[in-house]
């Protein structure tokens, strides 16, 4: 009888308590800018080299080239359920075509989803 009274006391209590969490941004996250988050693909600069391909420890990126050895038409997509953002592509590129920001949003409902065009 006592642990019931107990227990209707603290829920209660609890009923007028603040959240102990923090409620969900909604991608409203300011983070500061030295962050390594979502990176930044230039297709301008890109050579397709794959340099950043080779050296992912994840494999999480992809650079693709739909057009020819001349003419380029330049992708990248990356896999955000594989990437551990830890700039190593960016590091890896002699032409600066990646870059990391400091978007950190990225959750998804379907795992499909995870991977995007950069
Ligand atoms: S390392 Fe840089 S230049 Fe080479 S394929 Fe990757 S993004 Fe392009
Ligand atoms: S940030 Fe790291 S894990 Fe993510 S794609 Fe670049 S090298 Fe791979």
């Amino acid at each position: 009888m006592k642990r019931r009274e107990d227990m209707t006391r603290m829920v209660f209590k609890s009923l007028f308590r603040k959240p102990s969490t923090i409620q969900y941004m909604g991608g409203k996250l300011s983070l500061d800018n030295r962050v390594r988050g979502l990176l930044r693909y230039d297709p301008a600069t890109c050579i397709d080299c794959k340099l950043c391909m080779r050296d992912c420890p994840t494999g999480a990126i992809r650079i693709v080239n739909n057009g020819t050895k001349t003419e380029r038409d330049m992708h990248a997509y990356l896999d955000t359920g594989l990437c551990i953002f830890c700039g190593q592509c960016a590091d890896s590129c002699s032409k600066n075509s990646l870059s990391c920001t400091s978007k950190a949003d990225l959750s998804q409902l379907k795992h499909d989803d995870l991977t995007i065009e950069l």
